[in-house]
């Protein structure tokens, strides 16, 4: 695969093993946020890619050679997907960071490698499920199969492209599905790599499908609404899902949903001040805070609020923002300048209400092009809960700052958004880190650390921060049906019989 195969003149679709343009022929721009630059012009799907790579996604699933793939062949396929991937993680990571603007280390060192291991981690599990079996007492045996679900749809967010693409697909592949992405519009190159990805380890035409462009009225809603596909996997802003939900609901869809978040990093007196700190700023600023799991909120307790902003303003200092591309920089650009601008107006909201003290930046830093999407690392301490910076999702590179007095204080504070995805507890108390724990409505809560993971534990948010798990065994769970097998047995003399 040459370089010059990822960066087209204009992306494509991936349709039954074909790249094809759109019908209509429209396409969009594709901008390097770091400078303003178009990269590349990008086909723009409809109504009418969606139902051919449905149509197509169907007769591979029923008729075609995947349908006919055991466990073990379906592993050795995702082995191989993966191994592709690291084989070109330069490349990859080079066109995430163009797409995105996010800091070359970040994605060569994370999404790209985190891509592989989705594939690898999955080939694994494949190749190691187990059917539960019981033995009623009349002798009955039961056995509980998964099947695949057919066709399923998968929507994708801009801020992990690769990383959260490669999350679902791999699962999906894993149980036998065929599949139709939709990537986000804003970051279309790494999904248009997967198709070469996919040819050259010889996944059958048809079975992962690729549509481009946008969500709503468009190719995105068109996917939810088709009552070809039996299920949806979305990771996106929360309204989103929950328009999502709606507009699926009349073909009765199954439905799995990783939304916004609003994380916190509570930081107790009694912890190891220094790496709580330091940890606590690098979870609100990596990846320019455009992470569903960022630390956006820092809590400290009252008594040591001078020593740990002292720290994190030195670590602030210390972020290097500039060229994606350099490997020394830690903090690249934002998405794109409607993101960027909506990031700003949050910073003038709190400029201009009472509660709000901007400590550390807030400004659109001016060293860059006009039409660059940059913001310098912001840290605003704020007096109420009540403040659109604790209760919205950001999603840039601002850190709240919140003081509290006891333990039910931080407590209340934590729990007080609509979110629930994800909370950081900073104290040497075992019993304090237990405790709070337990208490909050996370769906993940991290002791003194954050970010670390293993993958076969469940991921996903409470409240408005999802539905459902993905992770392990959860997401071969959401991509497959389940078929009871019963057979009788009447050789068994049994006293007592089992009936539904
Ligand atoms: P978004 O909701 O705007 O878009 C996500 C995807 O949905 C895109 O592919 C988009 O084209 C598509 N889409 C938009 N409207 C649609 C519609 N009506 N029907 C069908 N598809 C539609 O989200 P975004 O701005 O790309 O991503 C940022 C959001 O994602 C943040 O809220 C972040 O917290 C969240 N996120 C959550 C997790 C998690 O695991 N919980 C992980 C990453 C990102």
């Amino acid at each position: 695969m040459k370089r010059l195969e990822l960066i087209p003149d204009v992306v494509r679709h991936s349709i039954g093993g074909e790249l094809v343009r759109s019908q209509n022929g429209e396409t969009f721009d594709n901008v390097n946020p770091a400078t303003g630059e178009v990269i590349c012009k990008v086909s723009k799907g409809s109504d009418e890619e969606i139902n051919s790579a449905v149509e197509s996604a169907t007769q591979a699933w029923k008729v075609g050679p995947w349908s006919q793939y055991n466990q073990s062949q379906r592993s050795s396929l995702l082995r191989r997907v993966g191994d592709l991937i690291l084989q070109r993680k330069e490349e990859l990571a080079e066109l995430e960071s163009l797409d995105t603007g996010k800091p070359i280390s970040e994605t060569l060192n994370g999404d790209i490698p985190r891509a592989a291991f989705n594939f690898h981690f999955y080939s694994e599990l494949c190749a190691h499920q187990v059917s539960p079996s019981f033995r009623s007492d009349d002798g009955s045996i039961h056995t509980t199969l998964r099947e695949p679900l057919g066709v399923v749809g998968l929507i994708t967010p801009w801020n992990l492209p690769l990383y959260l693409a490669t999350w679902k697909l791999a699962p999906a592949l894993a149980q036998g599905n065929a599949i139709v992405l939709k990537p986000a519009e804003l970051t279309p190159l790494t999904a248009f790599a997967m198709h070469h990805i996919f040819q050259e380890a010889g996944l059958p035409p048809g079975v992962v499908n690729i549509v481009q462009g946008f969500g709503g009225a468009s190719a995105g809603e068109a996917l939810v609404k088709h009552p070809g596909v039996k299920a949806i996997s979305f990771t996106g802003e929360t309204v989103t899902g929950s328009s999502i939900m709606a507009a699926g609901a009349p073909t009765l869809k199954k439905m799995s949903f990783e939304l916004g978040g609003k994380g916190a990093s509570v930081i107790f007196a009694d912890a190891d001040l220094q790496l709580a700190a330091k940890t606590a700023t690098r979870a609100a600023f990596r990846n320019a805070g455009q992470v569903c799991l960022a630390g956006s909120r820092l809590l400290v307790e009252e008594s040591v609020f001078e020593q740990v902003i002292s720290i994190v303003k030195s670590e602030m200092a210390q972020i290097k923002m500039g060229d994606p591309l350099d490997p020394s920089v830690t903090l690249g650009s934002l998405v794109n300048l409607e993101h960027r601008n909506k990031v700003a107006s949050y910073v003038e909201y709190a400029r201009k209400t009472k509660g709000h003290e901007v400590i550390v930046g807030g400004r659109i830093p001016d060293r860059f092009p006009e039409s660059s999407a940059y913001f310098e690392p912001t840290l605003i301490k704020v007096d109420s809960q009540a403040s659109r910076l604790i209760q919205e999702e950001v999603f840039g590179p601002v850190l709240t700052v919140q003081t509290f007095n006891s333990l039910d204080q931080a407590i209340e504070l934590v729990n007080g958004t609509k979110y629930g995805l994800s909370a950081s507890v900073w104290t040497k108390d075992i019993n304090k880190a237990q405790f709070v724990s337990g208490k909050l409505r996370m769906g993940l809560v991290w002791i003194n650390s954050w970010f670390i993971r293993n993958l076969h534990t469940a991921f996903g948010g409470m409240k408005h921060s999802g539905v459902g798990r993905e992770g392990g065994q959860y997401s071969l769970d959401f991509f497959s049906e389940m078929k009871t097998i019963s057979q009788a047995n009447p050789m068994f003399d049994a006293p007592t019989k089992t009936w539904i």
